[in-house]
């Protein structure tokens, strides 16, 4: 028997994505507490309906603090944190752009110079005022909106990991779309993981890495975008100019012990380019990365805790 026949999948459609659970036991009750969770922490982060806790700040901007739980206040400040880190592309009050643009859905389009020019006023994380005491967030300015969208599913990964270590399940995997959280191993070689090819089929694989007890975040260009005369515009915007940020990388990946941080790194490395995040991840032990170019080339910053197997030979594997 491979370690492979006695894995039970579950899959829903959440958040816009394909989730899907992975367990060593067939347990219906459990897999549908796991959902459930996952749709209970979507309804507070969402900006794309009307009600959310995060849409109530977002609608009480320019106007009064609002009031949020622990969790959502947290996760606030710990974006925040990383929106003013020195020439950091994580900027979580993109919002109005994400908004205007709408990139991913119905209606996108390339809006005007002078569009972007004034919604990038709206976007200083500064303008975010966080009170410790009251747990309140006030956004400065009407019109100002936090985006978590780069980092809630990471922050949910995680929160569904700590359910299962909860429920005493010792091996198991989530895959939220981009985001995959593991337990224990699957196998020896632990949990394989495929990257995908960017641009190509839905299965088309890069290749396979193997981790145990890790998380696994992927963010790239191929992810949500539009064309127009020729053009690609994708989902990454660069807070500096309100543009798609456009540089050598077409993914990045993070291999890391929690989906938060995954999230943030391939934000934050996908702005840094590829020499400067090998210098960078030298002295970061816990995080490692792969970079896809459009060179087609697939640099793992090290092996510490993957292996990496190429599948595609269009693509070469520089180390
Ligand atoms: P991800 O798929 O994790 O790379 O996150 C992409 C999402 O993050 C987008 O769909 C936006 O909602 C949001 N986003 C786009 N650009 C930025 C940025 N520069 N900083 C933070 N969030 C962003
Ligand atoms: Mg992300």
């Amino acid at each position: 028997m491979t370690p492979d026949d006695r894995i039970y999948a579950y899959s829903a459609v959440l958040m816009g994505s394909p989730i899907l659970l992975k367990l060593f036991e067939h347990n219906e009750s459990l897999a549908s507490r796991v959902f459930r969770l996952i749709k209970q922490q979507e309804n507070i982060f969402t900006v794309n309906r009307p009600h959310s806790e995060v849409m109530a700040v977002n609608h009480a901007a320019g106007s009064h603090p609002v009031e949020v739980s622990q969790p959502v206040y947290e996760l606030i400040k710990r974006a925040k944190a990383v929106s003013l880190l020195n020439d950091s592309l994580f900027n979580f009050t993109i919002g109005p752009l994400v908004k205007r643009w709408k990139i991913g859905f119905n209606g996108h389009s390339v809006p005007a110079a002078s569009d972007l020019q004034s919604l990038l006023a709206l976007t200083n994380p500064r303008d975010v005022i966080l009170d410790d005491a009251a747990r309140s967030v006030f956004l400065q300015h009407a019109g100002m909106e936090i985006d978590l969208g780069a980092i809630a599913k990471g922050y949910i990964a995680d929160v569904v990991r700590d359910f299962l270590l909860a429920e005493q399940v010792p091996q198991g995997l989530i895959n939220l779309g981009g985001n995959v959280q593991t337990l224990g191993a699957s196998g020896q070689e632990g949990w394989g993981i495929g990257l995908k090819k960017p641009f190509a089929a839905e299965d088309a694989l890069l290749g396979v890495i193997h981790v145990s007890n890790k998380s696994v975040v992927t963010s790239g260009i191929y992810e949500r975008y539009f064309e127009l005369d020729g053009r690609r515009y994708h989902h990454i915007l660069d807070p500096k100019t309100g543009y798609p940020l456009d540089n050598e990388l077409q993914s990045v990946t993070v291999i890391s012990e929690d989906s938060i941080d995954g999230d943030i790194y391939t934000t934050l490395l996908y702005g840094m380019g590829v020499e400067k995040s090998l210098e960078y991840l030298q002295d970061l032990a816990h995080i490692e990365a792969i970079f896809v170019t459009k060179q087609q080339q697939i640099i793992c910053s090290s092996h510490r805790q993957f292996g990496f197997t190429l599948l595609d030979n269009s693509y070469q594997l520089l180390r």
